[in-house]
């Protein structure tokens, strides 16, 4: 019986994928928010979770050191995700791609500084609207950006819109909607065929329920 490895992401997505994991049968042996253990075992002997931060989940499942993972889209789109099948949108930890800028601010004409996490959506984005801009990577905090005058606009995730409120932000432009889906190495695809997609069908039913 060969083991097969799922990369779950940690945070809000770990909250709404332990339940529907525990519908498709799988539960992890002991509590994952108590432990500081990063592998747990579950009930089902063949199968074994990675809890890891989501930038890091699609590394894993590519170079088949995890055989699954559960990726938020907004990450799945700033890689090339050819390497891995995609084959479920588990529907849970929603939330939009958005753009965002200084409450009440004019909409800048010209050339404008984004500043996100998000390059490669941005960048499409942008160029879909054929406005020109000059990207600012950052890794956190984006809403400090507008306000202390280092972007014109960000581009983030937004669920209620909260936290933009609260550094005086509001959102401008839908970019996409964001969920949480299931990827497959593609050799573990082939090689665990029937293990792999009787997790994926059992997840398939469990969000169905
Ligand atoms: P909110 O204040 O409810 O609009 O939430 C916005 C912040 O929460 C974002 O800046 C994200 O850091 C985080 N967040 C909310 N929903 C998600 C999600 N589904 N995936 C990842 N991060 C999220």
């Amino acid at each position: 019986m060969s083991t097969i490895t799922i990369a779950l992401t940690k945070g809000r997505i770990l909250k709404e994928t332990l339940p529907l994991l525990a519908k498709a049968g799988i539960e992890p042996i002991e509590d994952i928010y108590t432990s500081r253990k990063l592998v747990f075992a579950t009930n089902r002997p063949d199968i074994q979770l990675l809890i890891l931060r989501g930038v890091d989940v699609p590394t894993y499942v590519r170079f088949g050191s995890a055989d699954i993972g559960i990726s938020g889209k907004d990450i799945l789109l700033e890689i090339d995700n050819s390497d891995f099948y995609e084959p479920l949108d588990l529907g849970i930890a929603t939330c939009d791609l958005m753009t965002a800028a200084k409450k009440g601010s004019a909409v800048q004409t010209g050339r404008i500084r984004v500043a996100t996490k998000y390059l490669k959506v941005a960048e499409q984005f942008y160029a879909e609207q054929g406005r020109q801009v000059d990207l600012i990577k950052l890794y956190g905090a984006m809403e400090l950006a507008p306000i202390l005058d280092l972007a014109d606009e960000i581009v983030d995730i937004v669920d209620t819109g909260n936290t933009l409120k609260a550094n005086g932000l509001e959102p401008r432009e839908f970019i996409c909607h964001v969920s949480s889906r299931v990827i497959v190495n593609r050799a573990s695809m082939k090689t665990k065929h029937r293990a792999v997609t009787a997790i994926i069908d059992a997840l398939r039913e469990a969000i169905t329920q």
